[in-house]
């Protein structure tokens, strides 16, 4: 199929300029004000609303890093991730996401919020660890919320660099009846075939491939045939970066489950969160 192929062919992961790479000081200086920042409790998740097309109902929300930092201010995950990838460092750090979002769950289900769940990404290195899934049930166990409130969601480059660790890791998730969500999909360089072979639940379809999908025909073309396909697999299909209205019309009709985007909300501060459900469950 032509267009798939264009997916594969048009949008590469974009490597890192090698020639613009801070030097060997300055990284380990700005890894050592991770681990600080790490120390000092200066990492926030936001979160951000998913909604259901057929229906709007609410289907979940990401968790997304930002790094509070009292001297630079907020800081994106842009910023940070790359850096505590390539440093190992995101061990450390996605330890701490899971458990802040496993705490947040717990304190939404307190306040008598309808379940939520939540969903975080996860880095290849935490995929290639063997404890991963010990780990996880530790922090579900210790903070006692169940496993599918929490969902997880990986990219394609998971999948490509360790196959047979991932496919394990996954199928146990999957067992413990957490949401798998394969993001960011079809910028990376997985082929079709690992769809049909990894227990996803939900493709979420890049920002890229959603902008301006009303008016861009590649866009249109290529989103198109990602939910038709999707569907034959049985994945639920979420648009990530919905911002207009005509966009969501179009996904709509092409019938995509659900969207994520600043249309329905911004990535926002637990509190704000809280607000804007309150103000949307009102009548
Ligand atoms: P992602 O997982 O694909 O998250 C979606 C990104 O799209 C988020 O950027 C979100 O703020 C942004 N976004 C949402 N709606 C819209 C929209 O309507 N328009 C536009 N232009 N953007 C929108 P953010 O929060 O800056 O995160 C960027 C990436 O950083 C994430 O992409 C994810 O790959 C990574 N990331 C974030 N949090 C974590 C984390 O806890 N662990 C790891 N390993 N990676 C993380
Ligand atoms: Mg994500
Ligand atoms: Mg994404
Ligand atoms: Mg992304």
């Amino acid at each position: 199929h032509s267009i798939m192929r264009q997916v594969y062919t048009s949008v590469g992961a974009n490597p890192a300029n090698p020639a613009a790479a801070p030097s060997p000081p300055e990284l380990s200086h700005r890894l050592r004000q991770l681990q600080t920042a790490l120390a000092n409790d200066e990492f926030e998740l936001f979160y951000q609303p998913q909604a259901t097309l057929a229906d709007d109902q609410l289907l979940g929300v990401e968790a997304l890093i930002r790094w509070r930092s009292p001297s630079q201010g907020l800081i994106p995950p842009a910023e940070f991730i790359p850096l505590a990838e390539r440093s190992g460092f995101i061990i450390e750090l996605g330890e701490w996401v899971i458990r802040a979002a496993c705490q947040q769950i717990k304190q939404w289900q307190a306040l008598g919020l309808p379940p939520l769940s939540v969903c975080v990404n996860l880095s290849s290195l935490q995929f290639a660890r063997p404890d991963l899934i010990s780990r996880i049930n530790n922090i579900l166990a210790e903070i006692g919320i169940a496993p599918k409130y929490l969902g997880i969601e990986l990219t394609e480059s998971v999948l490509v660099q360790n196959v047979d660790t991932t496919m394990a890791h996954l199928q146990a998730l999957r067992r413990l009846g957490m949401l798998i969500s394969i993001d960011d999909f079809g910028t990376g360089y997985a082929s079709l075939g690992y769809l049909q072979h990894f227990p996803f639940d939900i493709l979420k379809i890049d920002h890229c491939f959603v902008q301006h999908v009303h008016t861009n025909p590649t866009n249109g073309a290529i989103t198109t045939a990602m939910i038709q396909m999707a569907h034959s697999l049985g994945l639920m299909v979420v648009a990530e970066g919905v911002e207009t209205t005509d966009e969501l019309a179009y996904l709509k009709a092409q019938g995509c489950d659900a969207i994520q985007g600043y249309l329905l909300s911004q990535p926002l501060p637990a509190s704000q969160f809280i607000q804007w459900l309150r103000r949307r469950q009102r009548p």
